[in-house]
């Protein structure tokens, strides 16, 4: 899932200034951002009561099923027309995708109201961790399922680095190194040392992404 934390609310106090805006409309995420607890419904009102004290008139809010979903939110924004419409702008709680679906959807300006930070693993309710940074040129295979470049934080394919003290992270003290768990782990399942990995191939990691399942079907996919 996409990892936000909330914007600083200066910030978003300066945008909505720029824009010219007093009157706002909120829109959140029933998905991530609900589970990251930035951009669910108790978020949406916090930031609705926060605005008001601000000065803020709050012309309505919703929470879109996935707001990165651009037919699902086309449909809340219809759902939401009139509310929207007596907004200057619409302040979007949710991942920087669903920030973009909103402002495909709606004529008004459109503001972030989260910070995007990382692809997570929720490790428990409440706890994400970054394990992927979707390279398009995965080592897993090689790696017995632990990502070096992404664990390590130093983004190391090939390690230890020279700081690895007894088999903990010389950045992330209280961690053991990524590459000591790699090879413990291949050890562990009868597989032997890694070896040394050959550059990755970051022209795989094409920007912007895209992937289209139906050109796909036809052979089209890039
Ligand atoms: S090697 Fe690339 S695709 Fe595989 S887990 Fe790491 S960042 Fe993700
Ligand atoms: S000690 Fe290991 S995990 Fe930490 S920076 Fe060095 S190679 Fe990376």
């Amino acid at each position: 899932m996409i990892i936000t934390r909330p914007r600083d609310w200066g910030r978003i106090k300066d945008n909505l200034a720029e824009v010219g805006a007093e009157r706002v409309f909120i829109m959140g995420c029933g998905q991530c951002a609900t589970v990251a607890g930035t951009g669910g419904e108790k978020e949406v009102l916090q930031a609705k009561t926060a605005l008001e004290q601000a000065g803020f008139s709050v012309t309505g809010w919703a929470v879109g099923e996935v707001t990165c979903h651009s037919g699902g939110t086309k449909l809340e924004t219809r759902k939401h027309y009139g509310d929207l419409q007596a907004a200057d702008a619409v302040l979007v709680l949710s991942c920087g995708a669903g920030v973009q679906t909103v402002a495909d959807a709606v004529s008004k300006p459109v503001l972030p109201g989260l910070e995007s930070v990382f692809l997570g693993n929720v490790v428990r309710h409440g706890v994400f961790e970054e394990r992927c940074q979707m390279c398009g040129d995965c080592v897993l295979d090689k790696t017995a399922g632990i990502c070096p470049v992404t664990t390590c934080p130093k983004g190391l394919l090939n390690g230890p680095c020279g700081g690895m003290w007894n088999g903990m992270c010389e950045v992330l003290t209280n961690r053991e190194c990524t590459h000591v768990r790699i090879q413990r782990r291949l050890a562990e399942q009868g597989r032997g040392p890694m070896g040394v990995l050959p550059p990755k191939d970051y022209s795989k990691k094409l920007k912007p992404g895209s992937v289209n399942l139906r050109e796909s079907k036809k052979g089209g996919v890039r």
